[in-house]
């Protein structure tokens, strides 16, 4: 393990862990780590030679398996709650249950090897930005035509996207951070298929309570093992 990847993923936990216990909310933990993430990962951008590719309006990698937890899930709630029409939000989850149905019908594998638009893409945006899990913000590319070139042959695994290391280093550090953070509140740290847990976050009336008091948060969702 890198100094680098140690020191980031130290200093995450420890401001995350001080967050967490004296907040009453770990929601407002996770706001604060993201503004922390997307400040770090912003400076090991501009600190290398070597610039993603990603730009608005790019949206191949919105079409993978994404994974997220409880705690992401329930802030994205909040989020679409504040921001999105009651309209916007049946369709959203009308393109989730259409997903699931499909992700529910094929392994972990296939779904690997699957492109399924993410629901929450609109325009070929993220509609939720400010609130993508880590899972999404950690991916990054540096050949735009290599995404493409996955992106239209889904079973070829060899294609190989580019990565800028410390971009990645950092990002995966400071991810694991405020996950070990969180994990140790006895909350809900369950990995979810997004699709599944987007649909039970609106439709589980106890997914909060469920979630404080580390039960499976949504009961019917796929939990990634
Ligand atoms: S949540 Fe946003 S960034 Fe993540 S896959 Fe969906 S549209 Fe893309």
């Amino acid at each position: 393990m890198s100094d680098i990847f140690q020191s980031a993923a130290l200093s995450e936990y420890q401001k995350s862990a001080s967050q967490i216990a004296t907040g009453k909310d770990s929601l407002v933990a996770l706001k604060k780590s993201y503004e922390r993430y997307d400040n770090l990962i912003a400076k090991a951008i501009n600190d290398s030679t070597t610039k993603p590719a990603c730009k608005a309006g790019c949206a191949f990698c919105c079409h993978y398996k994404v994974e997220a937890r409880a705690h992401e899930m329930l802030l994205i709630r909040d989020y679409m709650g504040k921001t999105f029409t009651a309209e916007k939000i049946e369709t959203v989850l009308a393109e989730a249950k259409a997903n699931a149905a499909i992700i529910r019908s094929i392994t972990p594998e296939q779904h690997l090897t699957t492109n399924l638009k993410c629901a929450l893409l609109q325009d070929n945006q993220c509609s939720i930005y400010p609130v993508r899990p880590f899972r999404c913000r950690n991916f990054h590319s540096t050949d735009a035509n290599a995404c493409e070139q996955s992106h239209n042959d889904p079973h070829n695994m060899e294609i190989a996207t580019g990565m800028i290391e410390d971009v990645a280093i950092y990002a995966d550090a400071h991810t694991q951070g405020f996950e070990a953070a969180a994990e140790q509140t006895g909350r809900d740290a369950r990995i979810y298929d997004f699709n599944t847990a987007l649909i039970e976050v609106f439709t589980e009336p106890n997914a909060l309570k469920r979630y404080k008091t580390g039960k499976k948060t949504f009961p019917n969702a796929i939990e990634v093992i």
